[in-house]
């Protein structure tokens, strides 16, 4: 996932307070190149197709039955496990009923195997005589082990990297290290989850680094995440040679609590084991274009999840979008004009290099690619889509806007960089490149815990998400100009 920004705000606000009042500063996003003002047309034909395709989808449940089957029936999806290859052939034969040409393209994946974790406070002010405290926590991806037996040390509490560096290599060599950084709920409730998201998140990715490279014995963070239920978020971290693991936010404040009256002490044990690298797949599945076959546009999610819950909606769910754009296309009987091509990315949540070896692969032809779509931001209403494309580019989409409008899935929120990981490699050389925005209030709840489960999904959300990727692939892939760059 990434963010939902400012602008996205400031386009909530009537534009005539921003207007007016002379002497009152412009904030800086005013400043960025309107679209021009020219009023974009596609043909009546292609319009009647994209209706057709809104008004198939917002009624049609392939998604959601497709989700279901990948989160219930074959279950989490860690990168090298059974259920990860099975979700993967099940993906492609899915995509062969559809009449894709599928392609299972190799890629070589680092193969992380969770082991047992736990840990518990064993001295701290106040102790009963006799008793210890359980901290609940999860292994963060990647992690160094300890020992089988665990280890126990001093912990102490950091509320921020200059924090960590204030306390310095004297106050944290062979200590265990706790990030105690919270996910801003206010931001996230107030429409800004990436941020808020990508904020606290700094401390997962390069928390072990830093304390490691301080003598730390291991890293601690305090769970990135928007609801407290005493649930561990797990995720990605920069490799480092000390154990790394999320604590739910309950604990981090009990830590933090009496760490500051005096000595805690902690035996951890995160006994997580990395493997030989194995060979997994992108699923790679074409509609091949009735005029442009050599163009191509993506619609993608990513298959691989975490090993807590199911990956409902990281990401099964935009798997499932992105596979329904095709079924609709083919229910309809429609004939983009340049090649459709599904993808279910593999490796996202681990080293990301189903992305990077698309890219390397398929290096000869990213010029011939008109566009890549992907969803990963959960399977909440969506507003629209985040995108890296240029204004004038965005004028052209207006009339595939208005057809979004009626379900509220309009907006076009232009941004800077890629609006989705397995993109990225695309986006950076130009690619148009878009991800759907969906309302992130939630998302952070569940995102990388044991409750991302199949109920988290609304049926007709995901409808919506379903309609809008179709809506845009089928849009982007048949449109007679492609967009400007
Ligand atoms: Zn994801």
């Amino acid at each position: 996932m990434r963010h939902t920004s400012l602008l996205l705000f400031l386009a909530l606000i009537p534009s005539t307070l921003g207007a007016q009042k002379p002497g009152v500063p412009v904030p800086s996003d005013y400043d960025r190149r309107q679209p021009p003002a020219v009023v974009a047309t596609l043909s009546p034909a292609l319009i009647q197709e994209l209706t057709s395709i809104r008004d198939a989808g917002l009624t049609d449940d392939y998604a959601y039955r497709q989700v279901a089957h990948i989160t219930e029936s074959i279950g989490p999806r860690p990168v090298g496990s059974p259920q990860a290859q099975a979700a993967i052939e099940y993906v492609a034969g899915e995509m062969r009923k559809l009449g894709l040409e599928v392609r299972l393209e190799p890629v070589q994946a680092r193969h992380w195997i969770r082991g047992a974790e736990s840990a518990e406070l064993v001295e701290y002010p106040g102790q009963a005589p006799g008793t210890t405290q359980k901290v609940v926590l999860t292994a963060l991806g990647g992690n160094h082990p300890t020992p089988p037996q665990g280890i126990t040390a001093e912990v102490v509490v950091a509320n921020s990297f200059a924090d960590l560096d204030g306390l310095g290599r004297e106050n944290v060599a062979g200590k265990i290290v706790l990030f105690n950084v919270a996910f801003d709920k206010q931001k996230a409730a107030g429409g800004f989850a990436g941020e808020a998201y990508d904020e606290a998140v700094l401390y997962r990715g390069q928390g072990a680094k830093r304390a490691s490279a301080l003598g730390a014995v291991a890293s601690l963070v305090r769970s990135v995440g928007g609801a407290d239920y005493r649930l561990p978020h797990t995720g990605g971290s920069t490799p480092a040679e000390i154990p790394a693991g999320a604590v739910t936010s309950e604990d981090a404040d009990l830590i933090a609590h009496l760490a500051a009256q005096g000595k805690v002490r902690m035996h951890l044990i995160l006994a997580s084991q990395t493997a030989e690298d194995v060979t997994t797949y992108n699923v790679v599945g074409d509609l091949k274009g009735s005029e442009h076959p050599e163009q191509i546009v993506i619609v993608s999610g990513h298959l691989d999840s975490w090993d807590l819950g199911t990956g409902a909606i990281d990401d099964a769910a935009g798997v499932a979008v992105a596979m329904e754009t095709a079924q609709l296309i083919q229910h309809l009987h429609l004939h983009p004009k340049c090649t459709l091509r599904v993808i279910a990315w593999i490796d996202e949540e681990n080293l990301g290099r189903g992305h990077a070896e698309y890219a390397r692969a398929h290096a000869s032809e990213i010029g011939n690619h008109v566009a890549a779509l992907e969803s990963d931001l959960g399977a909440s209403h969506p507003m629209g889509f985040r995108a890296k494309i240029t204004p004038e580019a965005q004028a052209q989409l207006q009339p595939v806007q208005d057809v979004l409008r009626p379900f509220g899935a309009n907006l076009i929120e232009l941004s800077s960089d890629s609006p989705e990981a397995d993109i990225e490699p695309l986006a950076k050389q130009g690619v148009p490149a878009f991800g759907l925005l969906q309302d992130g209030r939630v998302y952070f709840n569940y995102h990388h815990t044991a409750a991302d489960t199949l109920d988290k999904i609304v049926p007709q959300e995901l409808r919506e998400n379903a309609t809008a990727l179709a809506v845009m692939g089928y849009a982007l892939a048949t449109m007679p100009d492609p967009l400007p760059r």
